[in-house]
């Protein structure tokens, strides 16, 4: 057997097949590019789900975390330390908001903006105890608890783990007139993704989510925007919403924020929503711990350039550009997204999503599938517009086959 046959069967012995990853087996990795067990090269045009946002090895994210790790990197929220303060300070100036509170997967940041609304809906708005709704889009994706996978419409994510948690209700994603109709004096908030990831990529239609704006500021609802995916830089913007001109009550940030180092997620909102929470009644051992905040503290660095929301704006409109042009030949039906982020719905006949990612894997390109025929393109925004280029012409390649 090969090494990467025999990696991938003694994963499959050990591991929960709670995944079904490509046959790769990477050993290394540096910028957009990542090394196989034996020595072959493969382009990443996944990163991570985004939380690759800055590349493999990123010299200024594994220098800040190397400095740190020498340092102290963990102290629990008993005691302060001397990186946590900077944090929240340069994170809510990167988000013109006031207040951070740090976690350190998505889901536990969602599962924070869950609880937040909650306890702001009883103590701020006045909503009768245990009566709290939050209204949430179908095709959602905002992680895998109980409490998240509660309100998904996905049956792979919600079967069999019930009993599930009441207190959400489920409208069609970038329908305003249905959300309005949901709204009772209960709401306390919206939860949405400015652009849906997992669900393939899907821009709302135009006025949508400025729309969501109005009518939560309407009706005393706090808009809470889950940005773990579309936020930092993807989309040629340092927040998807930036393109519709809003600005929500809360920011629920992850994956990039963590610069593909160490998990690093946050809630970031002003001071009367965070301020609900007195000390006791939330929290995490490892959230905020010095050397999440010592790579977060460099990836907002980086951020507060404009770099990469740039090199996303022009690498994005390449891409958008370039796979346009394949919707007119029939293998590629829809193209969706933003920046450097985009769902490609390929025509059925040409094989699923996962039947197209295992080709161009085989030409050394790696991306992963979502829903159905639709692959879904993300590089690391740090990608060379010729190594961009080089994976579209593998696309082409596969497509054509
Ligand atoms: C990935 C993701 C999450 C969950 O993050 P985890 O770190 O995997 O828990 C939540 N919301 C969105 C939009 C995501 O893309």
């Amino acid at each position: 057997m090969s090494a990467t046959e025999t990696a991938i069967a003694s994963a499959d012995a050990h591991s929960a097949h709670n995944y079904h990853p490509l046959p790769v087996v990477v050993a290394s990795a540096e910028g957009a590019w990542m090394t196989d067990v034996e020595g072959r090269r493969y382009l990443d045009l996944l990163a991570g789900y985004s939380a690759l946002n800055f590349g493999h090895g990123n010299r200024r994210l594994i220098d800040a975390a190397r400095a740190q790790l020498e340092r102290v990197t963990l102290t629990s929220r008993a005691f302060h330390h001397d990186r946590f303060a900077d944090f929240c300070t340069e994170l809510a100036a990167l988000c013109s908001m006031e207040m951070v509170l740090p976690m350190n997967t998505g889901a536990e940041a969602v599962e924070t903006a869950v609880k937040t609304a909650r306890k702001w809906g009883y103590r701020v708005k006045g909503v009768p105890d245990g009566m709290a709704k939050i209204i949430v889009a179908s095709d959602n994706f905002h992680g895998r608890t109980t409490t998240i996978i509660s309100f998904s419409t996905d049956p792979e994510a919600r079967a069999d783990y019930g009993p599930y948690t009441p207190g959400f209700e489920i409208v069609p994603y970038g329908d305003l007139t249905a959300l309005r109709e949901a709204m009772t004096e209960n709401t306390v908030a919206v939860l949405i993704e400015p652009i849906q990831g997992e669900a393939g990529v899907l821009v709302p239609p135009a006025g949508y989510l400025p729309g969501v704006r109005e009518l939560t500021r309407e009706r005393n609802v706090l808009f809470i925007a889950d940005e773990i995916q579309s936020g930092l830089g993807r989309t040629g913007k340092t927040f998807a919403l930036e393109h519709e001109g809003v600005v929500p009550d809360m920011y629920v940030l992850g994956k990039a924020l963590g610069g593909g180092v160490v998990p690093v997620s946050a809630v970031v909102s002003s001071a009367d929503i965070l301020g609900v929470f007195k000390p006791g009644e939330h929290g995490s051992t490892f959230g905020g711990n010095p050397l999440a905040c010592a790579v977060a503290l460099e990836v907002i660095a980086m951020l507060r350039t404009g770099e990469y929301q740039e090199r996303a704006a022009e690498l994005g409109d390449h891409l958008h550009r370039e796979l346009g042009l394949l919707t007119g030949g029939g293998a590629v039906e829809t193209v969706r997204g933003r920046g450097l982020w985009a769902g490609v719905d390929i025509a059925p006949a040409l094989g699923t999503g996962r039947e197209i990612s295992e080709r161009l894997m085989e030409e050394r390109v790696l991306v992963k599938d979502t829903h159905g025929s639709t692959i879904r393109i993300a590089p690391p925004l740090v990608i060379s517009k010729e190594d961009l280029d080089w994976g579209l012409d593998r696309l082409r390649t596969v497509l054509s086959a």
